[in-house]
Protein backbone atom coordinates (compact mmCIF):
# COMPACT_ATOMS: atom_id res chain seq x y z
CA UNK A 1 0.00 0.00 0.00
CA UNK A 2 1.69 3.33 -1.15
CA UNK A 3 0.74 6.39 0.23
CA UNK A 4 -0.09 9.10 -2.39
CA UNK A 5 -0.30 12.89 -2.38
CA UNK A 6 -2.50 14.29 -4.91
CA UNK A 7 -2.48 18.24 -5.51
CA UNK A 8 -5.23 19.82 -7.94
CA UNK A 9 -4.94 23.52 -9.03
CA UNK A 10 -7.52 26.23 -8.99
CA UNK A 11 -8.96 24.93 -12.41
CA UNK A 12 -9.34 21.69 -11.52
CA UNK A 13 -11.60 22.40 -8.64
CA UNK A 14 -13.19 26.01 -10.35
CA UNK A 15 -16.68 23.98 -10.64
CA UNK A 16 -18.96 21.85 -9.20
CA UNK A 17 -18.76 19.33 -11.63
CA UNK A 18 -14.86 19.81 -11.51
CA UNK A 19 -15.08 19.04 -8.27
CA UNK A 20 -16.97 15.60 -8.73
CA UNK A 21 -14.50 14.85 -11.23
CA UNK A 22 -11.91 15.19 -8.77
CA UNK A 23 -13.66 13.48 -6.59
CA UNK A 24 -14.25 10.20 -8.61
CA UNK A 25 -10.37 10.48 -9.11
CA UNK A 26 -9.75 10.25 -5.70
CA UNK A 27 -12.00 7.57 -4.61
CA UNK A 28 -10.36 5.41 -7.57
CA UNK A 29 -7.20 5.88 -6.10
CA UNK A 30 -8.26 5.00 -2.85
CA UNK A 31 -10.38 2.11 -3.43
CA UNK A 32 -6.70 1.03 -5.41
CA UNK A 33 -5.89 0.64 -1.51
CA UNK A 34 -3.70 3.43 -1.41
CA UNK A 35 -3.64 6.11 1.42
CA UNK A 36 -4.29 9.67 -0.12
CA UNK A 37 -3.99 13.43 1.00
CA UNK A 38 -5.34 15.52 -1.12
CA UNK A 39 -4.44 19.39 -1.28
CA UNK A 40 -6.54 21.69 -2.87
CA UNK A 41 -5.99 25.28 -4.23
CA UNK A 42 -9.27 27.68 -4.36
CA UNK A 43 -11.98 27.55 -6.98
CA UNK A 44 -10.80 28.75 -10.03
CA UNK A 45 -10.12 32.61 -9.86
CA UNK A 46 -11.19 32.87 -6.11
CA UNK A 47 -7.94 34.42 -5.06
CA UNK A 48 -7.36 37.06 -7.55
CA UNK A 49 -11.28 37.90 -6.81
CA UNK A 50 -10.28 38.09 -3.14
CA UNK A 51 -7.48 40.44 -3.52
CA UNK A 52 -9.60 42.79 -5.63
CA UNK A 53 -12.36 42.80 -3.05
CA UNK A 54 -9.25 44.10 -0.70
CA UNK A 55 -8.11 46.53 -2.56
CA UNK A 56 -11.95 48.02 -2.88
CA UNK A 57 -11.73 48.46 1.18
CA UNK A 58 -7.98 49.49 1.86
CA UNK A 59 -5.10 50.57 -0.95
CA UNK A 60 -2.42 49.05 1.65
CA UNK A 61 -4.49 45.90 3.24
CA UNK A 62 -2.49 44.47 5.97
CA UNK A 63 -0.84 41.34 5.94
CA UNK A 64 -2.61 39.78 8.41
CA UNK A 65 -5.98 40.07 7.73
CA UNK A 66 -5.35 39.91 3.81
CA UNK A 67 -3.97 36.34 4.62
CA UNK A 68 -7.19 35.55 6.93
CA UNK A 69 -9.07 37.02 3.65
CA UNK A 70 -7.32 34.66 1.42
CA UNK A 71 -6.97 31.62 3.13
CA UNK A 72 -10.95 31.10 3.13
CA UNK A 73 -10.35 30.33 -0.79
CA UNK A 74 -8.65 26.78 0.13
CA UNK A 75 -11.16 26.07 3.09
CA UNK A 76 -13.94 26.45 0.31
CA UNK A 77 -12.45 23.69 -2.15
CA UNK A 78 -11.99 21.57 0.89
CA UNK A 79 -14.92 21.38 2.50
CA UNK A 80 -16.84 20.75 -1.27
CA UNK A 81 -14.13 18.10 -1.96
CA UNK A 82 -14.90 15.76 1.83
CA UNK A 83 -19.10 16.37 0.59
CA UNK A 84 -18.20 15.14 -2.96
CA UNK A 85 -16.40 12.59 -1.37
CA UNK A 86 -18.48 11.72 1.44
CA UNK A 87 -21.37 11.11 -1.41
CA UNK A 88 -19.25 8.23 -3.23
CA UNK A 89 -18.97 6.75 0.43
CA UNK A 90 -15.19 7.83 0.90
CA UNK A 91 -14.48 8.78 4.01
CA UNK A 92 -12.97 12.04 4.34
CA UNK A 93 -11.41 14.65 6.33
CA UNK A 94 -10.59 18.51 5.62
CA UNK A 95 -8.03 20.00 7.45
CA UNK A 96 -6.83 23.80 6.92
CA UNK A 97 -3.14 24.40 7.25
CA UNK A 98 -2.85 25.45 10.95
CA UNK A 99 -4.83 21.91 11.85
CA UNK A 100 -2.84 19.93 9.62
CA UNK A 101 0.16 21.17 11.28
CA UNK A 102 1.89 23.34 9.05
CA UNK A 103 4.14 26.04 10.85
CA UNK A 104 5.82 28.98 9.23
CA UNK A 105 7.55 32.00 9.98
CA UNK A 106 5.73 35.29 10.66
CA UNK A 107 6.27 37.09 7.22
CA UNK A 108 2.45 37.55 6.25
CA UNK A 109 1.58 37.02 2.25
CA UNK A 110 5.21 35.20 1.78
CA UNK A 111 5.56 33.17 4.64
CA UNK A 112 8.13 29.77 4.65
CA UNK A 113 7.20 26.83 5.84
CA UNK A 114 9.65 25.98 8.91
CA UNK A 115 8.56 22.66 10.01
CA UNK A 116 5.14 20.50 9.42
CA UNK A 117 3.80 18.74 12.38
CA UNK A 118 1.56 15.83 10.90
CA UNK A 119 0.39 14.33 13.70
CA UNK A 120 -3.45 14.81 13.10
CA UNK A 121 -2.89 13.62 9.63
CA UNK A 122 -1.82 9.97 10.00
CA UNK A 123 -3.99 9.69 12.56
CA UNK A 124 -7.00 10.08 10.19
CA UNK A 125 -5.55 8.38 7.18
CA UNK A 126 -4.52 5.31 10.07
CA UNK A 127 -8.69 5.96 10.76
CA UNK A 128 -9.49 4.83 6.97
CA UNK A 129 -9.80 8.02 6.03
CA UNK A 130 -8.75 10.28 2.71
CA UNK A 131 -7.50 13.65 4.31
CA UNK A 132 -8.06 16.85 2.22
CA UNK A 133 -5.73 19.68 3.50
CA UNK A 134 -6.26 23.24 2.47
CA UNK A 135 -3.21 24.46 0.57
CA UNK A 136 -1.57 28.31 0.21
CA UNK A 137 -1.50 28.48 4.07
CA UNK A 138 -0.36 27.35 7.35
CA UNK A 139 0.26 28.69 11.12
CA UNK A 140 3.12 30.83 12.14
CA UNK A 141 5.05 30.75 15.16
CA UNK A 142 2.97 33.40 16.34
CA UNK A 143 -0.13 31.21 15.89
CA UNK A 144 -1.69 33.82 12.96
CA UNK A 145 -2.89 32.17 9.93
CA UNK A 146 -0.36 32.73 7.18
CA UNK A 147 -0.12 32.44 3.47
CA UNK A 148 2.51 31.04 1.52
CA UNK A 149 2.65 33.32 -1.59
CA UNK A 150 1.06 32.97 -4.98
CA UNK A 151 0.87 29.32 -5.89
CA UNK A 152 1.38 28.07 -2.70
CA UNK A 153 -0.62 25.26 -2.75
CA UNK A 154 2.01 23.23 -4.66
CA UNK A 155 4.39 23.53 -1.87
CA UNK A 156 1.96 22.70 0.65
CA UNK A 157 1.84 19.20 -1.48
CA UNK A 158 5.74 18.93 -1.81
CA UNK A 159 5.86 19.54 1.79
CA UNK A 160 3.07 17.38 3.14
CA UNK A 161 4.98 14.50 0.51
CA UNK A 162 8.44 14.93 2.32
CA UNK A 163 7.06 14.94 6.02
CA UNK A 164 4.99 12.10 5.42
CA UNK A 165 6.96 9.98 3.23
CA UNK A 166 4.73 9.91 0.60
CA UNK A 167 5.80 7.23 -2.21
CA UNK A 168 4.19 10.10 -5.22
CA UNK A 169 3.45 14.05 -5.15
CA UNK A 170 1.30 14.45 -8.41
CA UNK A 171 0.33 17.66 -9.11
CA UNK A 172 -2.63 18.05 -11.20
CA UNK A 173 -3.31 20.97 -13.06
CA UNK A 174 -4.79 22.38 -16.22
CA UNK A 175 -2.14 21.59 -18.45
CA UNK A 176 -0.35 18.05 -19.36
CA UNK A 177 3.35 18.45 -18.15
CA UNK A 178 5.99 20.87 -18.43
CA UNK A 179 7.16 22.12 -21.89
CA UNK A 180 9.81 23.39 -24.21
CA UNK A 181 8.19 27.06 -23.91
CA UNK A 182 4.58 28.67 -23.29
CA UNK A 183 2.14 26.25 -25.33
CA UNK A 184 -0.08 29.72 -25.99
CA UNK A 185 2.79 31.63 -27.38
CA UNK A 186 4.73 28.82 -28.59
CA UNK A 187 1.80 26.60 -30.67
CA UNK A 188 5.08 23.94 -31.65
CA UNK A 189 6.21 23.45 -28.05
CA UNK A 190 6.65 19.59 -26.92
CA UNK A 191 6.00 18.11 -23.50
CA UNK A 192 9.29 17.22 -21.80
CA UNK A 193 9.16 13.76 -20.17
CA UNK A 194 11.47 14.42 -17.55
CA UNK A 195 13.47 17.74 -15.90
CA UNK A 196 15.63 17.66 -13.41
CA UNK A 197 15.30 19.87 -10.06
CA UNK A 198 18.06 22.58 -11.21
CA UNK A 199 16.07 22.80 -14.60
CA UNK A 200 12.78 23.21 -13.20
CA UNK A 201 14.15 25.60 -10.72
CA UNK A 202 15.62 28.02 -13.15
CA UNK A 203 12.30 27.33 -15.25
CA UNK A 204 9.84 28.20 -12.36
CA UNK A 205 12.30 31.22 -11.24
CA UNK A 206 12.13 32.66 -14.75
CA UNK A 207 8.15 32.41 -15.70
CA UNK A 208 7.42 29.19 -15.89
CA UNK A 209 4.31 29.36 -14.36
CA UNK A 210 3.62 25.29 -14.27
CA UNK A 211 5.19 24.92 -10.80
CA UNK A 212 5.48 27.53 -7.83
CA UNK A 213 9.40 28.24 -7.16
CA UNK A 214 9.03 27.36 -3.75
CA UNK A 215 7.48 23.70 -4.24
CA UNK A 216 10.70 23.13 -6.65
CA UNK A 217 13.34 24.25 -4.00
CA UNK A 218 11.42 21.88 -1.49
CA UNK A 219 11.25 18.95 -3.81
CA UNK A 220 15.19 19.44 -4.22
CA UNK A 221 16.13 19.54 -0.83
CA UNK A 222 13.94 16.78 0.61
CA UNK A 223 14.29 14.30 -2.57
CA UNK A 224 10.37 14.40 -3.41
CA UNK A 225 10.00 12.84 -6.91
CA UNK A 226 6.97 15.47 -8.33
CA UNK A 227 4.99 14.15 -11.41
CA UNK A 228 2.82 16.82 -13.10
CA UNK A 229 -0.04 16.05 -15.08
CA UNK A 230 -3.52 16.95 -16.17
CA UNK A 231 -6.29 16.59 -14.54
CA UNK A 232 -8.78 17.04 -17.89
CA UNK A 233 -6.76 14.25 -19.16
CA UNK A 234 -4.93 12.45 -16.84
CA UNK A 235 -2.92 11.33 -19.19
CA UNK A 236 1.09 11.19 -17.81
CA UNK A 237 2.91 14.55 -17.65
CA UNK A 238 6.41 15.27 -16.93
CA UNK A 239 8.51 14.06 -14.17
CA UNK A 240 10.40 16.27 -11.70
CA UNK A 241 13.76 14.51 -10.34
CA UNK A 242 16.89 14.03 -9.69
CA UNK A 243 18.96 13.95 -13.14
CA UNK A 244 19.12 10.59 -14.74
CA UNK A 245 22.94 10.07 -14.67
CA UNK A 246 22.44 7.33 -18.29
CA UNK A 247 20.77 10.33 -20.25
CA UNK A 248 22.56 13.17 -21.92
CA UNK A 249 21.79 16.21 -21.19
CA UNK A 250 19.88 18.18 -23.73
CA UNK A 251 21.41 21.39 -24.70
CA UNK A 252 18.82 23.50 -23.97
CA UNK A 253 15.18 22.03 -22.18
CA UNK A 254 13.65 24.94 -22.63
CA UNK A 255 12.72 28.76 -23.32
CA UNK A 256 10.76 30.85 -20.75
CA UNK A 257 9.51 34.47 -20.79
CA UNK A 258 8.08 36.42 -17.56
CA UNK A 259 6.54 39.52 -17.98
CA UNK A 260 5.97 39.61 -13.73
CA UNK A 261 8.87 41.61 -13.41
CA UNK A 262 9.91 45.38 -13.60
CA UNK A 263 13.70 47.06 -13.10
CA UNK A 264 14.13 50.11 -10.83
CA UNK A 265 17.82 51.52 -11.76
CA UNK A 266 19.66 53.51 -9.56
CA UNK A 267 21.93 56.43 -10.51
CA UNK A 268 24.88 58.42 -9.68
CA UNK A 269 26.09 55.91 -6.97
CA UNK A 270 29.34 56.93 -5.90
CA UNK A 271 31.84 54.03 -6.18
CA UNK A 272 32.29 53.21 -3.03
CA UNK A 273 32.64 50.11 -0.16
CA UNK A 274 29.26 49.16 1.38
CA UNK A 275 26.83 50.79 -0.98
CA UNK A 276 25.09 47.66 -2.32
CA UNK A 277 25.26 46.15 1.10
CA UNK A 278 23.31 48.99 2.19
CA UNK A 279 20.45 49.16 -0.98
CA UNK A 280 20.03 45.63 -0.61
CA UNK A 281 19.72 45.01 3.18
CA UNK A 282 17.30 47.45 3.74
CA UNK A 283 15.13 46.07 0.55
CA UNK A 284 15.48 42.85 2.15
CA UNK A 285 14.13 44.07 5.72
CA UNK A 286 11.08 45.30 3.65
CA UNK A 287 11.06 41.99 2.28
CA UNK A 288 11.55 42.65 -1.62
CA UNK A 289 12.14 39.78 -3.62
CA UNK A 290 15.30 40.86 -6.07
CA UNK A 291 16.41 39.16 -8.80
CA UNK A 292 18.62 40.16 -11.10
CA UNK A 293 21.24 42.78 -9.66
CA UNK A 294 23.47 44.29 -12.49
CA UNK A 295 26.35 46.96 -11.57
CA UNK A 296 28.54 48.02 -14.16
CA UNK A 297 32.74 48.83 -13.25
CA UNK A 298 33.30 53.25 -12.62
CA UNK A 299 35.44 54.82 -14.50
CA UNK A 300 34.45 58.43 -13.30
CA UNK A 301 33.72 57.00 -9.54
CA UNK A 302 30.15 56.93 -10.29
CA UNK A 303 27.81 54.29 -11.59
CA UNK A 304 24.34 52.92 -11.88
CA UNK A 305 22.93 50.14 -10.56
CA UNK A 306 19.95 48.27 -11.78
CA UNK A 307 17.91 45.23 -10.46
CA UNK A 308 14.67 43.29 -11.15
CA UNK A 309 11.90 42.56 -8.67
CA UNK A 310 8.18 41.99 -8.93
CA UNK A 311 5.98 44.45 -10.46
CA UNK A 312 3.92 43.86 -6.80
CA UNK A 313 6.85 44.84 -4.54
CA UNK A 314 7.61 48.17 -6.91
CA UNK A 315 5.54 50.90 -4.35
CA UNK A 316 7.33 49.22 -1.26
CA UNK A 317 10.95 49.38 -3.15
CA UNK A 318 10.22 52.71 -4.02
CA UNK A 319 9.74 53.76 -0.73
CA UNK A 320 12.86 52.30 0.38
CA UNK A 321 15.37 53.64 -2.07
CA UNK A 322 13.45 57.22 -1.90
CA UNK A 323 14.66 57.21 1.23
CA UNK A 324 17.92 55.84 0.93
CA UNK A 325 19.27 58.19 -1.84
CA UNK A 326 20.33 60.95 -0.07
CA UNK A 327 22.32 59.24 2.27
CA UNK A 328 24.04 57.13 -0.72
CA UNK A 329 25.06 60.58 -2.72
CA UNK A 330 23.06 58.93 -5.66
CA UNK A 331 21.69 61.12 -8.06
CA UNK A 332 17.97 59.50 -8.42
CA UNK A 333 16.12 56.58 -9.51
CA UNK A 334 13.97 55.14 -11.48
CA UNK A 335 11.01 52.35 -12.02
CA UNK A 336 10.53 50.88 -15.75
CA UNK A 337 7.38 48.43 -15.44
CA UNK A 338 8.04 47.70 -19.70
CA UNK A 339 10.14 44.87 -19.45
CA UNK A 340 10.33 41.32 -19.43
CA UNK A 341 12.95 38.34 -19.20
CA UNK A 342 13.42 36.01 -21.79
CA UNK A 343 15.72 32.81 -21.06
CA UNK A 344 17.10 29.83 -21.92
CA UNK A 345 17.37 26.72 -20.11
CA UNK A 346 19.48 23.46 -19.64
CA UNK A 347 21.41 21.47 -18.06
CA UNK A 348 23.78 20.80 -21.40
CA UNK A 349 24.56 23.91 -21.77
CA UNK A 350 27.61 23.32 -18.71
CA UNK A 351 29.60 21.53 -21.38
CA UNK A 352 28.44 23.29 -24.84
CA UNK A 353 30.38 26.42 -25.25
CA UNK A 354 28.52 29.25 -28.30
CA UNK A 355 25.07 29.02 -26.57
CA UNK A 356 25.11 32.57 -25.33
CA UNK A 357 26.47 34.23 -28.88
CA UNK A 358 24.01 32.32 -30.00
CA UNK A 359 20.99 33.64 -28.06
CA UNK A 360 22.13 37.04 -28.60
CA UNK A 361 22.69 36.38 -32.31
CA UNK A 362 18.87 35.38 -32.73
CA UNK A 363 17.89 38.38 -30.50
CA UNK A 364 20.25 41.17 -32.91
CA UNK A 365 18.71 39.59 -35.85
CA UNK A 366 15.11 39.58 -34.29
CA UNK A 367 15.52 43.53 -33.64
CA UNK A 368 15.36 42.83 -30.01
CA UNK A 369 17.79 45.03 -28.12
CA UNK A 370 19.22 43.20 -24.34
CA UNK A 371 19.15 45.54 -21.97
CA UNK A 372 20.29 43.62 -19.17
CA UNK A 373 22.15 39.57 -18.98
CA UNK A 374 22.35 37.61 -16.52
CA UNK A 375 23.77 33.67 -16.55
CA UNK A 376 23.87 30.51 -14.20
CA UNK A 377 25.67 27.42 -15.21
CA UNK A 378 22.18 26.00 -16.67
CA UNK A 379 20.81 29.49 -17.61
CA UNK A 380 21.24 32.54 -19.90
CA UNK A 381 18.40 35.26 -18.78
CA UNK A 382 18.09 39.03 -21.00
CA UNK A 383 15.95 41.73 -20.25
CA UNK A 384 14.31 42.96 -22.86
CA UNK A 385 10.97 45.43 -23.98
CA UNK A 386 7.93 43.58 -22.70
CA UNK A 387 6.49 43.93 -26.42
CA UNK A 388 9.40 41.93 -27.91
CA UNK A 389 9.35 39.13 -25.61
CA UNK A 390 6.62 36.73 -27.30
CA UNK A 391 8.76 37.21 -30.84
CA UNK A 392 12.36 36.49 -28.98
CA UNK A 393 10.56 33.40 -26.89
CA UNK A 394 9.24 31.95 -30.92
CA UNK A 395 12.88 32.81 -32.31
CA UNK A 396 14.93 31.27 -29.38
CA UNK A 397 12.64 27.87 -29.59
CA UNK A 398 13.06 27.65 -33.09
CA UNK A 399 16.66 28.88 -33.53
CA UNK A 400 17.52 25.89 -31.03
CA UNK A 401 15.12 23.15 -32.41
CA UNK A 402 13.24 22.79 -29.69
CA UNK A 403 10.23 21.49 -31.70
CA UNK A 404 11.29 19.14 -34.08
CA UNK A 405 12.36 16.67 -31.24
CA UNK A 406 16.17 17.25 -31.33
CA UNK A 407 15.68 18.78 -28.14
CA UNK A 408 17.94 21.78 -27.93
CA UNK A 409 20.70 20.17 -29.70
CA UNK A 410 22.29 23.01 -31.61
CA UNK A 411 21.56 23.34 -35.59
N1 LIG B 1 -4.95 30.00 -4.43
C1 LIG B 1 -3.59 30.43 -4.35
C2 LIG B 1 -3.23 31.23 -5.58
O1 LIG B 1 -4.06 31.44 -6.45
C3 LIG B 1 -2.65 29.31 -4.12
C4 LIG B 1 -2.57 28.29 -5.21
O2 LIG B 1 -3.45 28.20 -6.06
O3 LIG B 1 -1.62 27.52 -5.23
O4 LIG B 1 -2.12 31.69 -5.70
MG1 LIG C 1 -0.88 26.89 -9.25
Amino acid sequence: MALVVQKFGGTSVADPDRIRAVADHVARTRRQGDDVVVVVSAMGKTTDELIRLAAEVSSSPAGREMDMLLTAGERISMALLCMALIDLEVPAVSFTGSQAGIVTDTTHGKAKILEVRAHRLTEALAAGNVVVVAGFQGVSTALDVTTLGRGGSDTTAVALAAALGADACEIYTDVTGVYTADPRVVPNARRLPLVSYEEMLDMAATGGKVLALRSVEFARNHSVAVHVRSSFTWEPGTWVREEDESMEAAIISGVTHDTAEAKVTITGVPDQVGIAARVFRALADEAVNVDMIVQNVSKSGITDISFTLPKDDLKKAGKVIETLIGDLGATGFDEDNGIARVSLIGAGMKTHPGVAATMFEVLAREGVNIEMISTSSIRISCVVRADHVERAVQALHDAFGLADGTLGMLA
